[in-house]
């Protein structure tokens, strides 16, 4: 005999089963689930003809971050809201078409996405797809050095308020390789040099072997002490990837073939991008850059709009490195410094989704050089 509350549980999970099979099949359309809202699954919503598809999105997050501008939130110089896009915005069907949930597991043969509602931990439901688009990205790699999830953080203060403190505040930036290794060389010499001069600031080539409340320590046997860590290093795969039966690389992300098939899916019906994703025999970075491309393609191969396999061709990278200072490496020439810095801001701030976002970070900024960062900490 089931408990009453078990029996009200069953209910639920069995009337949200239901009511994600009736709303993915009456219309006659091919169902096209989206998992995660980056910048692959994003890129993908936004160019996919929903008059052929009905298209689910299932993720954590209601919302597109714009990554490139996150560090300027951390610190203050934008508003944290300023970068975000609520997905509603890109035209759903029905208010069940977005599910505020994550995916923990696919039957590929079935093609069905196991997944576990996001405001209800324990809920868990089934949905069925036609085609599934893969986009979870991944987590930051902390190599299992002790002490680093629970003690790293993001930088928040600013000098303006805390005049007295300032000259007495180190930053040092710890990287085993060298930094910012994917632009030409004489940019990351130009770089290098900029952060070396600014006041208060070291590099350290060196390993971090262990993060402790008041201090990290290096392998070169250095001990660092610090009031805050900020750990930014490579990638991880997430457990929902981790615990899938498919070929992956070495780094645990999914292989796919040039049409960003997913390799292992016998039904060739499931695609993956992104950060969680590696096509066989084509390297290609971990980026927004990356991301977004792989999405259009996918919506146009998906639209039948494209037989072709995915191709890529980098349109060079941007960097701030801080003080006004950035980096330009394009094909077409480098540029470092002030004029590198307005490059980006500029690029930036057209590449923002919406034009929603495209007035608020200006406003930002404006109120920024005005009045200075906002530093208020939001618990
Ligand atoms: C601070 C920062 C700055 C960056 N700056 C740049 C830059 O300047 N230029 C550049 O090119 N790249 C930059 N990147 C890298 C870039 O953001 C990533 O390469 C890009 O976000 C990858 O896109 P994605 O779609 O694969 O994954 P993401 O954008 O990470 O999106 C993953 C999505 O999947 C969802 N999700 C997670 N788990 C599940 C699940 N189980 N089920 C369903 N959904 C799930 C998440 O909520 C999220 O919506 C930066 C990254 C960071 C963190």
């Amino acid at each position: 005999m089931l408990s009453l509350a078990t029996r009200k549980t069953l209910k639920c999970q069995i009337y949200l089963c239901h009511s994600v099979r009736y709303l993915t099949t009456v219309s006659g359309r091919k169902r096209l689930v989206i998992l995660g809202t980056g910048w692959g699954s994003y890129s993908v919503l936004k160019n996919i003809d929903k008059k052929q598809f009905d298209v689910t999105v299932i993720s954590p997050r209601n919302h597109f971050l714009f990554t490139p501008l996150l560090c300027s939130t951390t610190v203050g110089t934008l508003e944290f809201r300023s970068i975000l896009e609520p997905v509603r915005n890109f035209g759903f069907r029905k208010l069940e078409d977005f599910h505020l949930s994550r995916a923990t597991g696919i039957d590929f043969t079935k093609h069905v996405v196991h997944c576990e509602s996001a405001l209800k931990p324990g809920a868990c439901y089934d949905v069925e797809y036609d085609r599934l688009v893969i986009g979870v990205g991944s987590l930051s790699n902390t190599y299992n050095t002790p002490g680093v999830a629970e003690h790293a953080f993001f930088l928040k203060d600013v000098a303006r308020l805390y005049k007295g403190k300032k000259d007495s505040v180190r930053v040092t930036l710890v990287e085993s390789n060298k930094i910012l290794g994917s632009f030409d060389k004489r940019l990351q010499k130009f770089a290098e040099k900029q952060i070396q001069s600014r006041r208060g600031f070291t590099l350290a080539r060196d390993l971090v072997t262990g993060v402790y409340e008041d201090h990290v320590v290096l392998k070169t046997g250095g001990k660092l002490p610090c009031g805050l860590v900020v750990w930014s290093t490579g990638l991880a795969p997430r457990e929902f990837v981790r615990d899938m039966d498919i070929p992956k690389n070495p780094r645990g992300q999914i292989l796919t073939n040039r049409s960003l098939q997913v390799q292992g899916d016998p039904t060739g019906q499931s695609y993956a991008l992104g950060d969680c994703a590696d096509i066989v025999d084509m390297p290609l970075p971990c980026t927004a850059q990356v991301a977004e491309r792989q999405g259009r393609y996918l919506a146009l191969l998906l639209n039948n709009r494209t037989s072709e396999e995915f191709k890529f061709f980098s349109a060079g990278m941007l960097a701030y490195i801080g003080g006004y200072q950035g980096l330009t490496d394009l094909p077409q020439g480098k540029l470092q410094g002030f004029p590198s810095w307005f490059l980006w801001r500029s690029a930036y701030l057209t590449q923002l989704g919406s034009w929603r976002l495209r007035m608020q970070v200006p406003v930002d900024w404006t109120k920024t050089l005005l009045f200075g960062r906002d530093i208020s900490r939001l618990e």
